[in-house]
């Protein structure tokens, strides 16, 4: 009986030291870290979908999960300006921190120094890149690759996960550029700099962003040059975020007539956009009928 009980135990301990603890800080790498570990991974997320990953507040047990991690994934590019301070909180000197914009081209990289006093969240260029499918599959192969590292035992189920994944996403991305295409070179007003991955994949323009700089908050004088813009170029649709004030974005409203669109850029964002391609889905399908 004892040896029965023993041997469970030691075949149940072997299950568990399989499976690599990943924690991420958004929901949407939670959510592609997900399709490439299935069962073999162990995945939790920092920043939830409706909430502004630049500016998170660090909750004591955020670093608690980073103590029991193996794998902590990131967007890097500053997105995420509270992490180093949370990793050093957390203890841990074995965990591995991976940097996904290791592995994309970032855009609207800045061409002088860029002043943190000034309040811009976007130093190193453009953080949003997950917002381009194509891009995802970027995230998807590093995730795989770092996965397989840990736990090379697993790789085979890693690359199957990953290779039926690129095959859903590969047809995903064909649907949403077809409902995208009437829309090539339509001029759209956005919140926030999070939107020139999404845009540069799908043919949309970006006219301009009702923040004066990438995390400052609207001011009366920048408010009316974007009222002047879109009566000018009579431009019919503001694109927020779902964690902003819609006060600014209400009144431009107001005064010109456009239509306030709340978009999620995360997983989980709205509570229906339970994964990546759910969230992508929604944005195409939002800006494609309402544009
Ligand atoms: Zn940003």
């Amino acid at each position: 009986m004892l040896k029965n009980i023993l041997i469970i135990f030691f075949v149940s301990a072997a299950v568990a030291v399989a499976q690599v603890k990943v924690v991420t800080t958004t929901t949407v790498i939670y959510d592609l870290v997900k399709n490439v570990g299935g069962d073999k991974v162990e995945v939790d997320y920092l920043s939830r979908g409706d909430q502004d990953v630049h500016f998170l507040e660090i909750l004591p047990s955020y670093m608690l999960k980073l103590r029991k991690a193996d794998l902590f994934f990131k967007v890097g590019l500053q997105l995420e300006m509270w992490a180093p301070q949370l990793i050093d909180g957390s203890r841990n000197s074995s965990l591995k921190i991976i940097d996904l914009s290791e592995n994309i081209a970032p855009k609207e990289i800045p061409t002088r120094k860029v002043d943190a006093s000034l309040g811009d969240v976007h130093p190193f260029g453009n953080p949003h890149y997950w917002l381009d499918p194509e891009n995802a599959k970027s995230m998807l192969q590093r995730i795989y690759e770092e996965l397989s590292s840990y736990s090379p035992e697993n790789e085979p189920h890693f690359k199957e996960n990953l290779q039926s994944y690129f095959a859903k996403l590969d047809k995903k991305i064909i649907e949403w550029e077809e409902k995208m295409s009437n829309l090539k070179q339509k001029e759209i007003v956005f919140f926030h700099s999070a939107w020139i991955y999404f845009t540069d994949r799908f043919g949309v323009t970006i006219a301009g962003y009702v923040e004066p700089k990438p995390g400052i908050p609207p001011t009366p004088s920048h408010n009316a040059s974007i009222i002047k813009l879109i009566q000018k170029n009579k431009i019919n649709l503001i694109v927020m975020d779902v964690f902003y004030s819609d006060s600014a974005p209400n009144q431009i409203a107001s005064v010109t007539g456009a239509k306030v669109l709340r978009i999620p850029t995360q997983v989980y964002g709205l509570e229906k956009n339970s994964s990546y391609i759910d969230l992508i889905d929604y944005i195409v399908n939002q800006i494609s009928s309402n544009g």
